[in-house]
């Protein structure tokens, strides 16, 4: 009988999925492998959801994969969005969004995912954080901050921003830093705001805020190092820095209030990184596949559409290399144009004669905004999502 033992638990082993880490990626990819009546487990290094840096924007393409994993942005309270600003120096522009999009913090958004995860089936462990993966013979095994490890054939990486040793990605050049902070804003700016995403330009980096769910306003901006105040409380200083190189977001600040003690803070964000290639089993999702320039606001997106063409890949029996290779020439020019856009953004000339690039702004935004989309077709089994 011992055989026959092994066999099924070898079995067991091969059927499992693990997933590492249980935000956008991780929980999408959980949840369509649970509703093809895989065994999933995920791991989660917090134990509750907390606000993560992120600008919060949903694109039409986030909103699509929401809706297909069960999740209704509506019911949470997301801002509905329908236009966006430009904002430079005293200068804004403004253009209807060709998609519906919406704003959902990350919080209520992950919760709700995991919720709907746990649902699902699939076995989330949170308050433990993955240390070390490594492959042992022909299996992936996973070690956990208390000692224990968790084995399986097929691991998806969806760590997001924080790399495992072993499978880091590259250093950040720029040495970007990012910064959210959530706001309560005068009634007068909150009308204004009221429906938009507004994108504002200062030296050394960009900044976004946006409505979102209870009537609060989301400030996060990003900088490179070399740009930053140094010396004393460096948030305060770079806020007031904002305001003085761009008075409009000195305009929707006046006479607001904010709402957490000290902001969310993030270093090393490698724009630009699409992983190349990846090892036998093991599926990286998310930012651990690419990181598209913020301004976008597309990296939810990518997440949830790297999560759906990972588990169609695996499902289908494309090895992970495979996968990993085709996901990135899919993504490549996506990613170039952001990138090239991105550095017109910080590119110092640029912002000089943005004044005039601002009267055909709408134009150039309608167009920028379809291009910098997720290509949707060719890539992924239509069905992975499926109910
Ligand atoms: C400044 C800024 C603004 C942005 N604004 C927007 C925007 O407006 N719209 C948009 O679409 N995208 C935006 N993005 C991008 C977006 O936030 C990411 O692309 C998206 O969160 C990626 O999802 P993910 O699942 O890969 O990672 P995450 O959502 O970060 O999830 C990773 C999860 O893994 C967990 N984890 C990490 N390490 C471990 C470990 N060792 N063990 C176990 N668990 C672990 C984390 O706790 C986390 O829950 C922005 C990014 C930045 C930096």
């Amino acid at each position: 009988m011992a055989p026959i033992q092994l066999t099924q638990h070898r079995t067991d082993l091969h059927d499992e999925v693990l997933i590492l880490g249980g935000g956008v990626a991780g929980c999408a990819a959980s949840i369509a492998l649970a509703r093809k009546g895989h065994r999933v487990t995920l791991i989660e290094r917090e134990p509750t959801p907390r606000h993560k840096v992120c600008g919060e924007f949903l694109s039409g393409e986030a909103l699509e994969d929401l809706h297909a994993l069960g999740i209704d942005v509506a019911s949470l309270g997301a801002a509905p969005i329908d236009h966006v600003r430009l904002a430079a120096a005293r200068r804004a522009a403004e253009a209807p969004l060709p998609f519906p999009a919406a704003s959902l913090t990350r919080k209520a958004l992950d919760t709700a995912l995991l919720a709907e995860a746990v649902a699902t089936g699939v076995k989330v462990e949170r308050g433990r954080s993955v240390q070390g993966l490594q492959r042992v013979s022909d299996v992936w095994q996973a070690t956990l901050d208390d000692g224990t490890t968790r084995e399986a054939s097929t691991v998806f990486l969806a760590t997001g921003k924080h790399d495992l040793r072993g499978h880091s990605r590259p250093a950040d050049p720029q040495r970007w830093v990012a910064f959210k902070m959530y706001f309560k804003l005068s009634p007068g700016q909150t009308a204004e705001l009221s429906r938009a995403s507004e994108l504002m330009l200062y030296p050394g980096g960009y900044g976004g805020i946006q409505p979102v769910e209870d009537g609060i306003a989301n400030l996060c901006c990003v900088v490179q190092h070399k740009h930053l105040p140094s010396g004393g409380d460096r948030w305060v200083s770079f806020l007031e820095k904002m305001q003085r190189d761009c008075p409009h977001l000195a305009m929707r600040l006046a006479g607001a209030e904010p709402l957490l003690a000290k902001p969310i803070a993030i270093t090393h964000i490698p724009y630009g990184f699409l992983r190349r290639t990846t090892e036998d089993g093991l599926y990286c999702i998310g930012d651990q596949a690419a990181v598209i320039p913020s301004f976008t606001g597309d990296g939810i997106s990518i997440a949830l559409h790297t999560a759906r063409c990972a588990v169609a890949a695996y499902l289908a029996g494309e090895p992970a290399p495979i996968f990993q290779a085709r996901m990135r020439s899919a993504l490549l020019a996506q990613m170039r144009l952001a990138e090239f856009a991105a550095g017109g953004l910080n590119n110092s000339f640029a912002r000089a004669v943005l004044p005039f690039c601002l009267r055909v702004w709408p134009g150039v935004m309608r167009v920028t905004a379809k291009l910098t989309r997720v290509a949707q077709q060719g890539v992924v089994a239509p069905d992975a999502l499926a109910h």
